[in-house]
């Protein structure tokens, strides 16, 4: 079997300080799990900028589309702020969503217990919770046309078109689908199918999708606005929820929170799977360059560590090793270890960047 590769994209700001954590933990699979990959790292952002004029080489590019796996940390940075909005350190970013036509973007909420009090609703409705969302990402009101401000009337009106075809609900929806195969095999579907003609398409779509490839998976539907009322009511009847852009959006950052940290948070954008199989695929932190604290050894690399995990579980099928690794972040959140963001007044051991990086790996050497 061919080792599989992974291209590495640091970034700006704390993404290369998080990253050089997330490779402590490669390495360690690579010893002591006989699970090696062919690491590349380039640039991405701001770093490809200053050295190539661009936010993403077209080089670069060529690479992620070779890969099994694209790890990326974070871009952007107070300097870039000025610059042409063409070259924009984010621009790399969208470049790879949308040349390799990443479709479905994965968002998990998960509540380590060690953190549950760090969240704004009561322990007992996050503790243990573990939630997935599934927003589609490249379609929607955000690309629909015709869209702009013109005149009408004698005023300005501001125009934006939610639309969807088949194709595009149906690839997001066996997506969602393949996904609670492998957790607990249960999707909610969200929208609006009760005052928009896409929402009723999307019910429909999501539902043949259902009946004709994935009976056995539970599927229930509800409204997006009761959606966002059930996610903080009682998150944990959820498995994994399939929306569209707009909705994903919003209902993702609403998940996202009711597990406290931004330094917390992984995900994945997943495409059409590749010859080998495998689907193509970019894991990233949820959170950005945090210039703030960039270089100071503050930047909690958890959710890049965790965004790892996700490649193990979604790209090459290592399921088991995932779960060590987010047992091995359990462990060292449950010994009290904390970055600058995870204190909170129970108090807790302040650790680095580096000190984090490797009690995980600690953890992870103690679970064999
Ligand atoms: P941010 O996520 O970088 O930071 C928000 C706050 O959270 C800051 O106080 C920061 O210190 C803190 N924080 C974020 N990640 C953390 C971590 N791992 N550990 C500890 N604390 C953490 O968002 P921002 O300040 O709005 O944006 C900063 C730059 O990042 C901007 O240039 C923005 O465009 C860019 N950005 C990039 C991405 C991305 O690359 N995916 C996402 C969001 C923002």
């Amino acid at each position: 079997m061919t080792t599989p590769s992974l291209l590495i994209l640091p970034g700006d700001g704390i993404g290369a300080e998080v990253m050089t954590e997330v490779r402590k933990v490669i390495d360690w699979f690579g010893a002591k799990r006989d699970l090696a990959f062919d690491v590349t790292e380039d640039l991405v952002g701001g770093a490809a900028y200053d050295k190539h004029g661009v936010p993403l080489s077209d080089a670069t590019m060529a690479k992620a589309q070779e890969v099994d796996a694209i790890l990326l940390g974070a871009v952007g940075g107070p300097q870039y702020d000025d610059l042409d909005f063409s070259v924009k350190p984010e621009r790399g970013l969208l470049r790879l969503r949308k040349e390799m036509d990443l479709y479905a973007n994965l968002r998990p909420a998960q509540c380590f217990d060690a953190l549950a009090d760090f969240s704004s609703l009561k322990r007992d409705v996050v503790a243990g919770l573990d939630i997935m969302i599934v927003r589609e990402l490249t379609s929607g009101i955000y690309f629909g046309e015709p869209r702009g401000i013109f005149e009408e009337n004698g005023e300005r009106v501001g125009l934006n078109t939610q639309r969807y075809t088949e194709s595009e609900i149906r690839r997001v929806a066996r997506s969602a689908f393949e996904l609670a195969k492998r957790r607990n095999n249960k999707v909610c579907s969200m929208e609006k199918a009760n005052v928009m003609e896409s929402g009723i398409l999307w019910r429909g779509v999501v539902s043949e999708v259902h009946e004709n490839e994935y009976p056995e998976v539970e599927l229930s539907h509800m409204y997006a606005d009761a959606g966002g009322m059930q996610l903080c009511r009682w998150p944990k009847q959820f498995d994994v929820i399939v929306t569209d852009n707009l909705f994903g959006d919003l209902l993702s950052d609403v998940a996202a929170m009711l597990t406290g940290s931004l330094g917390m948070l992984p995900s994945a954008s997943l495409g059409a799977p590749m010859e080998n199989g495998r689907p193509k695929a970019m894991y990233e932190p949820v959170h950005g360059s945090a210039p703030d604290i960039a270089g100071q050894g503050k930047a909690n690399p958890i959710a890049c560590i965790l965004s790892f995990a996700m490649a193990l579980r979604y790209s090459f099928d290592e399921g088991t090793e995932a779960d060590r690794l987010e047992a091995a972040v359990e462990k060292v959140l449950a010994d009290g270890l904390r970055t600058g963001d995870l204190m909170g007044p129970e108090g807790g051991t302040p650790v680095s960047t580096s000190e984090m990086g490797d009690a995980i790996v600690a953890a992870l050497t103690s679970s064999l």
